[in-house]
Order: C-alpha cells, then structure tokens, then sequence
C-alpha cells in the first residue's frame, strides 16, 4: 500500500490562486474535484489576468489557449 502523504504546504505555497478564503487551497485532489465538478478548471491552469477573475470555466480556458 502507498503510504504517500499529502504535501499540502508546499502545494499551498505553489497556489496561484488568489481567492483567500478557499478551504481546499493545497489539496489539489479536492481542488480539481470541486472545479471538475462544475465542468470548469482549478486556478493554476489559467494565467494570472485571468485567475483574478475566478472564471473557471473549460470555455475561458478554451479561449485562454486558442488565441
Ligand atoms: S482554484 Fe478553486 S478550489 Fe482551488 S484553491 Fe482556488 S478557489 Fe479553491
């Protein structure tokens, strides 16, 4: 069995993203779960312009990389 554990503060301090009071900030399973959920993409796939306007969305990032 993996006993792999979460590196959660690492992950935190590597967090692009800007909204603060976010509770999964450095879980990134529950992070990509919570956004993929909703058909859209945790903050660390969008550049930073962007993330600050917490769309999320698959469009936006369709848009963010199709230019
Ligand atoms: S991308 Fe979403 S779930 Fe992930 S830390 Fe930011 S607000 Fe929280």
């Amino acid at each position: 069995m993996d006993k792999r554990v979460c590196a959660v503060e690492e992950n935190r301090d590597k967090c692009p993203c800007t909204y603060e009071p976010c509770s999964k900030k450095g879980i990134c399973c529950e992070c990509l779960r919570y956004h993929w959920e909703r058909m859209e993409l945790p903050a660390c796939f969008f550049p930073p312009e962007v993330e600050r306007t917490y769309d999320r969305s698959l469009g936006r990032f369709i848009r963010c990389y199709s230019k």
